[in-house]
């Protein structure tokens, strides 16, 4: 049996977001996640209401610091401390690296990697005093295996696995577990905007022949968090079709 939890899920409202925030509903969890785009987050949470699904939302701007600890304090007054952090909103500015601007490289290193310690800062004081916790990043196979047009991307994804590997030493010995979930190409609207003949290349390198699903990351979320699943810490879970089998 799960024992319902405190989560917190950044970038919910987006396309892997969505997923997981449904599949820690469906397993009991009180769930929690943040927006930036207040008018988006409604009609998100309009839907999710109409789905039967009871969702905290808040504002958030996970690449400020002080916006991202203030975000956590009003979950953790509504809903109690939070015991499941998911580091999964994110974005993408992708060009070649000879023409990307200052702003293209900040803001992707910002929301992307800076985003972790900001949200994640916050919630850890709380997990240790509790002696439980799990801290899953959502990186991505091309912080893995590097991608043309996404060195400021790649860079922040490569850096959420080094950030999760020297947390869960630290983190360990207070009951708390930190991983990552390195998703291969998903079907959402980050990857629809992607030219189609691009997504065509994409998708004939892809061992599995298709485009991977939101809820199938949303699975690899859910492995990490109940209590059987203490002793998997410092991993980096690769869910990519078979698009790369590297570390
Ligand atoms: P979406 O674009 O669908 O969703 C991204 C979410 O992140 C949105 O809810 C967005 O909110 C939120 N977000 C972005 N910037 C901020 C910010 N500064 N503060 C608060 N929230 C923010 O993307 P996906 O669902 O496709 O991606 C989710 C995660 O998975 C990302 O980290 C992505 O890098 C990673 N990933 C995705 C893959 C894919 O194929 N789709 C593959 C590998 C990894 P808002 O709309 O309000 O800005």
């Amino acid at each position: 049996m799960v024992t319902a939890r405190t989560a917190l899920v950044t970038g919910g409202t987006g396309g892997i977001g969505s997923a997981i925030v449904e599949r820690l509903l469906a397993e009991g969890h009180r769930v929690a996640t943040n927006y930036r785009n207040e008018a988006k987050a409604q009609a998100w949470q309009a839907k999710m209401k109409e789905a039967g699904h009871d969702v905290l939302v808040v504002p958030g701007d996970v690449s400020d610091p002080e916006d991202s600890q203030r975000m956590v304090e009003q979950v953790s007054a509504e809903l109690g401390p939070v015991e499941i952090l998911v580091n999964n909103a994110g974005i993408t500015q992708d060009t070649t690296f000879h023409k990307m601007s200052p702003e293209q490289w900040q803001s992707v290193i910002n929301t992307n990697l800076g985003s972790v310690y900001n949200v994640t800062r916050p919630v850890i004081g709380p997990m240790r005093e509790a002696g439980w916790g799990r801290v899953v990043q959502i990186s991505s196979v091309n912080g893995q295996k590097g991608q043309y047009g996404q060195a400021n991307y790649a860079a922040a994804k490569a850096g959420m696995h080094g950030f999760t590997i020297s947390l869960a030493q630290e983190s360990a010995k207070f009951g708390i577990t930190v991983n990552t979930v390195s998703p291969g190409y998903v079907g959402t609207e980050m990857v629809m905007a992607v030219p189609e003949e691009v997504r065509a290349k994409i998708t004939a390198q892809i061992p599995v022949g298709r485009l991977g699903y939101p809820a199938e990351i949303a699975y690899a979320v859910s492995f990490f968090l109940p209590d059987e699943a203490g002793w998997v810490t410092g991993a980096n879970l690769a869910i990519n079709g078979g698009h790369y089998m590297g570390w």
